[in-house]
């Protein structure tokens, strides 16, 4: 690990500052990700922000009666707050299927939706990696490729978004509150934080050097349903090779509406909201489903070892709303 110096911050602002004022710093909050990396050379932040110990770990309604989320509300904090497992679900699901207890009791919001990806090539610093060092090409594109993307990637990166909570996050249309050093305070919609490689796979989020999460909003959940479904080599303690969150309802034999994301699949939380509206009003019917899996996979592909992904993500994403929208 390379020497690196460190401060605790007191309030937000001074966080802020202290990252303005270093060009290589990072904030540090639970360290589950951050601090595996430093070990493995990979991140080489001089300075660490420690903001652990912010007080950003509220969880509060807002006045439209949504949910604000703190930066700093741990993971299994989350997971067992009676609002969220009583009105948003999904969401404590995908939490309760990712990572481990101990994980979970450390990993705070902010750093879950920032953590980086999986792919083995970019924690093998002997290995060529765009994401790790621009330029100096991709592993992954004809080497082991099981875990990687098969939606949304490029010829730079097929990494995929390792992060199951913020595939339900994508689902319940959330936002990232930020600050910035200058005062300025900005929403971010989930769906615009992060990015799809094209030929920067290094630029990960729309944040700019020492932005900070403050907060993630949700708005009031949708009427329906909520069921994430994460497919894994184990039943445990292992990333999704593919997941999927829907919320939806039906009645009288239609589906009144539907949102869907999908996990594992690429760099990001995989929306579809050309599919999701036209789902508005179609047969709640064993067809809609398939015919709904087909179209969200349409233009996937594959590199070798992901290709099994393809037909894995329909049939996951045909069963869980098929799930969703049966009758009660
Ligand atoms: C063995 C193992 C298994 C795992 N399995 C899963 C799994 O199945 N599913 C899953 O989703 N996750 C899984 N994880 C990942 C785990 O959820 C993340 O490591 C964790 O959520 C990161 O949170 P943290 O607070 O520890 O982040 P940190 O490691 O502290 O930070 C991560 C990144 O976020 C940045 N950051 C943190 N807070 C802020 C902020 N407020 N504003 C701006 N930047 C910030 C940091 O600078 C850093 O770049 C696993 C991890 C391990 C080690
Ligand atoms: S897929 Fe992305 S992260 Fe993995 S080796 Fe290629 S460039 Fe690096």
């Amino acid at each position: 690990m390379q020497p690196f110096s460190y401060e605790r911050a007191e309030d937000e602002q001074q966080a802020v500052a202290m990252a303005s004022s270093h060009p290589e710093a990072r904030f540090i909050s639970g360290g589950t990700n951050l601090l595996d990396l430093m070990k493995l050379g990979v991140e080489r932040p001089t300075h660490l922000i420690d903001i652990s110990r912010l007080p950003l770990a509220r969880i509060e309604s807002t006045e439209d009666n949504g949910l604000r989320i703190g930066a700093q509300v741990r993971n299994s904090d989350l997971a067992a707050d009676p609002q969220v497992r009583s009105r948003y679900p999904l969401l404590a699901q995908a939490l309760l299927a990712g990572a481990s207890g101990q994980i979970r009791n450390k990993a705070s919001t902010a750093g879950n939706l920032l953590q980086r990806t999986r792919c083995y090539y970019f924690y093998d610093r002997n290995m060529p990696c765009n994401k790790r060092e621009p330029g100096s090409g991709c592993a992954a594109l004809e080497g082991f490729n099981r875990m990687h993307a098969v939606l949304g990637g490029s010829a730079a990166c097929i990494a995929v978004h390792p992060s199951d909570m913020a595939v339900a996050m994508a689902a319940l249309d959330a936002s990232v509150e930020t600050l910035s050093a200058d005062g300025n305070e900005r929403r971010i919609p989930l769906a615009e934080l992060h990015q799809l490689p094209g030929e920067d796979p290094h630029v990960e989020t729309s944040l700019a050097h020492g932005e900070m999460i403050t907060a993630v909003t949700l708005p009031p959940p949708p009427a329906g349903r909520q069921v994430y479904r994460k497919v894994r080599d184990r039943a445990s303690y292992a990333f999704a090779l593919v997941s999927v969150a829907i919320i939806a309802s039906a009645s009288g034999g239609r589906i009144e509406h539907a949102r869907i994301a999908m996990g594992g699949v690429a760099a990001k939380p995989w929306r579809t909201l050309d599919i999701e509206q036209a789902l508005s009003a179609a047969p709640a019917s064993a067809r809609t489903c398939s015919e709904t899996a087909e179209a969200a996979l349409e233009g996937a592909q594959g590199y070798g070892g992901n290709d099994f992904k393809i037909p894995l993500a329909k049939r996951t994403l045909r069963h869980t709303l098929a799930t969703a929208i049966e009758p009660v």
